[in-house]
């Protein structure tokens, strides 16, 4: 199924500022007061285009605040008549879609601990049928792309005609600088796949912590994502569930002042004609590169097939790691990133074990059918 949306969606929502589409608010609701005063600061930058809190808090243990439950949601109707923000939150379940529908919320948004279970989106759609409400899809926590596609399509189907994705990056068990990792080719993926999905970056969890969200949002602007949402807290020391990544409005005004806004197509045709050279020659070094794969193959299936000969196992751990080793040095003087050897060698190396194992195994001389 294609997911068939309308390009202009964002543009059209009553409160549309502008890009980014700016989304934010506190990652919970704790008190009206806390709630209100947060709106209040939030609503004289002009820049905002929806408030954000979270009601029903997805914890990952016991025992922490799992949000204010209904009562929140009469804070959030009240910031809505006080400030004329459209206000949004969480929704992990139909009892949520009920209540938060009932209390006339303007946006939902499937959080990432729900978007990985088809049981409880397909619910959660069911709970959509026939209502018109904007609602913002985050990516499961596992860098699946088809689960992230299968939630949009399964609420798309319910007819939700004003959708889009938010990308707040995916857990891992490695410890890492930032709280998630970013795998920007899935967002990047998702875009190729669905041209017209509104996309939206949420580097606040992906951060973690507040001193990343600068970055994160600068590179979400640069890859052509069509909005942020940024959490936000009047005392984000203070915060009840992710103190450390919540700015204060006033440190949220400054960030985006210092965003940097590039156009998506350059207005002046010249500069259209030097990112096409360039752009050619990119296809050009694409192409070696290809050749280049092609013809390692066949070194690495002639290697298997010697190996079948004489009894000698595929894996040879010293030579993978004498091969890691080489070229993470050339590539180093090459000022090449070790993220980049890495992951292109990781994949190599796959791709050749793939390979003798098939020659090892099924006996297959040869599967290169341009060779047939
Ligand atoms: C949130 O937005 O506060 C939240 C719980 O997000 P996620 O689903 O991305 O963890
Ligand atoms: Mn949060």
């Amino acid at each position: 199924m294609v997911v068939k949306l309308d390009t202009s969606l964002i543009k059209e929502w009553e409160g549309y500022n502008g890009r980014p589409f700016l989304i934010s608010g506190p990652c919970s609701a704790e008190t009206e007061e806390q709630v209100m005063e947060t709106a209040r600061q939030l609503a004289k930058i002009n820049n905002i285009s929806i408030f954000r809190a979270g009601i029903w808090k997805p914890r990952t243990r016991p025992n922490s605040f799992e949000g204010i439950g209904n009562e929140g949601l009469k804070w959030l109707r009240h910031v809505r008549q006080e400030t004329g923000l459209p206000v949004a939150t969480e929704v992990a379940n139909q009892k949520h879609v009920y209540e938060a529908l009932k209390h006339g919320i303007d946006m939902l948004w499937i959080g990432a601990r729900t978007s990985v279970n088809p049981f409880t989106v397909q619910e959660i759609a069911d709970a959509l049928k026939g209502v018109d409400v904007m609602v913002f899809i985050k990516n499961p926590i596992n860098p699946d792309i088809e689960l992230w596609i299968g939630a949009l399509e399964r609420v798309a189907k319910a007819g939700i005609k004003r959708l889009g994705a938010i990308h707040r990056g995916f857990s891992s068990y490695e410890k890492t600088t930032y709280r998630n990792q970013p795998n920007w080719q899935l967002p990047i993926e998702l875009r190729r796949r669905i041209p017209d999905l509104p996309i939206i970056c949420d580097p606040s969890h992906i951060a973690g912590a507040r001193e990343y969200i600068l970055d994160i949002s600068q590179k979400a602007m640069d890859l052509n994502f069509d909005g942020l949402m940024i959490e936000s807290h009047i005392n984000p020391d203070k915060a009840l569930s992710d103190a450390s990544q919540q700015l204060t409005p006033n440190d949220l005004k400054e960030l985006l002042s210092r965003l940097i806004l590039r156009n998506a197509l350059p207005s002046d045709p010249k500069l259209l004609d030097v990112l096409g050279e360039l752009r050619q020659q990119i296809d050009v070094f694409d192409d070696h590169l290809i050749d280049l794969m092609e013809q390692r193959m066949k070194v690495s299936e002639t290697i298997g097939k010697y190996k079948k000969e004489n009894n000698i196992t595929i894996l040879q751990s010293t030579r993978w790691d004498e091969i890691v080793k080489r070229v993470m040095i050339k590539g180093q003087s090459k000022g090449l990133s070790s993220e980049l050897i890495n992951n292109m060698f990781r994949a190599i190396h796959q791709e050749s074990i793939n390979r003798q194992m098939k020659i090892m195994n099924n006996g297959i001389e040869n599967h290169n059918h341009s060779n047939h």
